[in-house]
């Protein structure tokens, strides 16, 4: 298949945007697939009312088919078209944090396909924080399931170059513009139960949804290393955003993390062997590595999450063998950073 890239300048005229988000939306409506951008990564979206699109969806991403798609809408008034019923926790979260980085799962209408959502009986939805994103949505009917733009396995893709590597040729457009502010997937929470229950963490944090709707649990299985129990949502139980080399996470005082990472990549870099480091501002020029990730200060995770998945890329890019990462504190998005990083890292966790 040809995959047509359109771009879409910061400063581009009115009517050029409406007419290249028609084209896309058009794509959509004709059953096609188009990659765009939104606030947290890359979507590559399909009609989700339309069975063969979620399965071209799934073709072209590599994707296991039990895993569901999100559904993204624009308007608040698509939302009642494609939920059983609208539950008073979604309505005051929607009211607090969309359009925003939250996907809210509640009981699907008949409407949605089960190829949507995976054979679930219930479905994701969210509305993103990002302009284009939203009249490309209006232009494409107000119903489009998106995964992230990346091949199955892959880091999410935060930048245009990514979903070019990955979907040329296996979709209809890219569109390429902005977006990412944030760059880690929308935190999910899930709905159907008596209580709030966050299946994947994310910019929304557990403490900003209980504000809003009081207590939120939290899938525990997430971060346990040697749980037994698969986590709720499906696509959490997946090798995930996962670079080709090994990845390590090192956890402790930072100056033993820093003693740790600078012994093993010393013996590596003896050995011949490549390797990288994700670290923080406060002591990122003091390590040895070959390739050395500047993920900011300490005090401000949103830097690393922006650029996480960009980090990781450009490992495989570079060829990196062995990478050690700082863990980051598991609280507000740092909850969200641990939870890819240890993921991406298969679960190695070194305390030093
Ligand atoms: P992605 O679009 O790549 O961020 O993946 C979507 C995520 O949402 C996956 O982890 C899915 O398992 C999860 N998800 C989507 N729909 C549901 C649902 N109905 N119930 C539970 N998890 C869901
Ligand atoms: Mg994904």
């Amino acid at each position: 298949m040809e995959t047509e890239i359109l771009s879409i300048a910061a400063d581009e005229p009115e009517e050029s945007v409406r007419q290249k988000l028609s084209r896309a939306g058009d794509i959509i409506k004709n059953g096609g697939l188009v990659a765009f951008p939104t606030e947290t990564v890359y979507g590559l979206g399909g009609d989700a009312l339309n069975s063969e699109s979620s399965r071209k969806i799934y073709a072209a991403k590599g994707r296991p088919s039990d895993n569901p798609l999100i559904i993204h809408i624009a308007d608040m008034e698509r939302l009642a078209g494609i939920v059983k019923e609208t539950p008073e926790n979604a309505r005051r979260l929607a009211a607090a944090f969309w359009p925003g980085p939250l996907t809210m799962i509640m009981k699907k209408s008949d409407i949605v396909p089960v190829q949507t959502t995976g054979g679930l009986d219930t479905v994701a939805v969210r509305m993103p924080n990002h302009l284009l994103a939203l009249e490309f949505i209006r232009a494409a009917g107000g119903y489009v399931a998106a995964p992230s733009a990346n091949l199955s396995g892959k880091p999410s893709p935060t930048i245009a170059k990514y979903v070019i590597q990955d979907m040329m040729g296996r979709i209809n457009l890219i569109l390429d513009a902005d977006g990412a502010q944030i760059g880690l997937e929308s935190t999910i929470v899930d709905l159907t139960g008596a209580v709030p229950m966050i299946l994947r963490p994310g910019y929304i944090t557990q403490e900003m949804l209980s504000r809003v709707v009081g207590e939120v649990d939290m899938d525990i299985t997430l971060f346990d290393c040697d749980a037994t129990a698969s986590p709720r949502a499906p696509g959490m139980k997946y090798r995930h955003y996962a670079p080709k080399g090994e990845l390590v996470l090192v956890e402790g005082e930072p100056e033993a993390v820093l003693r740790y990472i600078n012994t093993q990549t010393d013996l590596h870099r003896k050995n011949g062997i490549k390797t990288g480091v994700i670290g923080t501002q406060e002591q990122i020029s003091r390590y040895h590595a070959d390739s050395i990730k500047n993920a900011g200060s300490r005090e401000e995770p949103l830097a690393a999450a922006q650029q996480l998945y960009t980090f990781l890329r450009e490992f495989d890019d570079e060829n990196i063998a062995y990478m050690y990462a700082e863990a980051f504190e598991g609280t507000g998005i740092g909850q969200a950073i641990m939870n890819r990083l240890l993921k991406a890292a298969g679960h190695k966790i070194i305390q030093v």
